[in-house]
């Protein structure tokens, strides 16, 4: 997603953020409403919670508006915050386990150490498991290939 005030693509959450201004008699609320990236968040939360705390409290209306914009203001940073946090662990590369061919280049230098660990009577299946999770080829992979030393032993 593209952030509504850099560009930038990146991870983006939609936000709403409020000021207030109290002009004693009467008041004018300020808004901010865009997908927003990480660090526009953070510019955007502090210009309004800026501007809350300095012109918001001028009126007896502005004093309750600015102390609810600043509430809901923090509420909705910190659930952005962790919204981006999640949306980056889903984004995260999937690691691929090694399989055929490559699984085999993996494994075979440690044709030895499996030959040992055979004669010394360890259950085939767990070296494989041992194998797989090691060296990140797939569980199948290396079974077969602790199977065919077996065989050949
Ligand atoms: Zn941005």
């Amino acid at each position: 997603m593209r952030c509504d005030h850099c560009s930038r693509s990146e991870t983006t959450v939609f936000v709403e953020l409020h000021h207030n201004v109290g002009m004693l008699f009467a008041r004018r609320s300020h808004t901010t409403a865009a997908d927003l990236c990480r660090a526009c968040l953070g510019k955007a939360f502090w210009h309004h919670t800026l501007r809350n705390v300095t012109l918001g409290w001028w009126g007896t209306i502005s004093f309750f508006v600015t102390w609810y914009y600043l509430l809901s203001n923090i509420v909705t940073y910190v659930q952005a915050r962790a919204e981006m946090g999640r949306s980056r662990r889903r984004a995260a590369p999937v690691v691929q386990e090694a399989r055929g061919a490559d699984a085999l280049r993996i494994l075979q230098p440690f044709e030895h150490n499996i030959r040992m660990q055979l004669r010394m009577g360890d259950d085939p299946s767990a070296i494989a498991r041992d194998m797989a999770r090691l060296h990140g080829v797939e569980a199948s992979a290396a079974q077969a290939y602790v199977e065919q030393l077996r065989a050949a032993d």
